[in-house]
């Protein structure tokens, strides 16, 4: 299995950068997890729009999802457009997004297959489990299982036993680190720091770690020491085009 981060800029784009997407490929088949503000020119820096063959959105926020919108354009305005595409996204998630074009106008260029979290999918080689996780808005984080490894992606998320569920035992924990160490009182429940994400992945037992979802201006080298003080494993922190071999 490899990851290839699209974009790991929590709340809006930096600079060159983008905001939540990964590509994640298996035996040939092609998965996005997530397609948030700028993604778009990232992916189409490795692969052309027709040749993925899933998306996954986490939750409906636009930094995790807004660029589905050229994404599907990019495949239903071609020529030749490909056969629609399948996009998982809890019910409603995607309604915001969908609604920028008039209506119709992308229905070819997709089939929407909406879930609960918590149900487990059948997605080309992977096996996934979902989860909901606690969040302003209904957020499913996932845990993909193909060919004897195991990635865990949390979307935004709150501390939960539920991350360090999703995350047991996996080769790779892709988690939310909006913050370094103290999340605001406002957003203690709905989003994370690097100390919490290291703490749960230590707590989990995963292999690697991947710190994503950054406030723009945060030094990556103090999310990752935040990071350290809970979690003895390799941390690094996703930015646009690294990849990740999940071995
Ligand atoms: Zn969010």
């Amino acid at each position: 299995m490899r990851l290839t981060v699209l974009g790991g800029c929590g709340v809006w784009p930096e600079a060159g950068q983008a905001c939540s997407g990964f590509l994640v490929e298996e035996a040939g088949f092609r998965l996005l997890l997530d397609l948030g503000y700028a993604t778009l020119p990232r992916l189409l820096a490795h692969v052309t729009a027709d040749q993925v063959d899933a998306v996954f959105i986490s939750h409906g926020h636009p930094d995790h999802c807004a660029d589905l919108n050229p994404f599907l354009r990019a495949r239903a305005l071609r020529d030749d457009p490909p056969p629609p595409v399948p996009v998982y996204a809890l019910p409603g998630a995607l309604d915001a997004v969908l609604a920028l074009d008039r209506p119709g106008m992308l229905d070819a260029a997709y089939v929407p297959h909406e879930f609960t979290a918590g149900d487990a999918l059948d997605i080309g080689p992977f096996r996934a489990e979902t989860r909901l996780l606690p969040h302003w808005v209904p957020n499913a984080g996932i845990r993909l299982d193909a060919g004897g490894r195991v990635l865990a992606y949390t979307g935004d998320t709150g501390p939960s036993p539920d991350v360090v569920a999703l995350a047991r035992d996996a080769d790779l924990l892709v988690a939310e680190a909006t913050y370094l160490r103290e999340v605001p009182e406002d957003s203690r429940d709905h989003q994370s720091s690097a100390r919490q994400a290291g703490r749960q992945a230590e707590a989990a037992g995963t292999r690697r770690l991947l710190l994503t979802h950054l406030r723009p201006g945060t030094d990556h080298a103090a999310a990752r020491a935040a990071a350290a003080e809970e979690y003895a494993g390799e941390i690094a922190v996703a930015t646009a085009d690294l990849v990740v071999d999940v071995a």
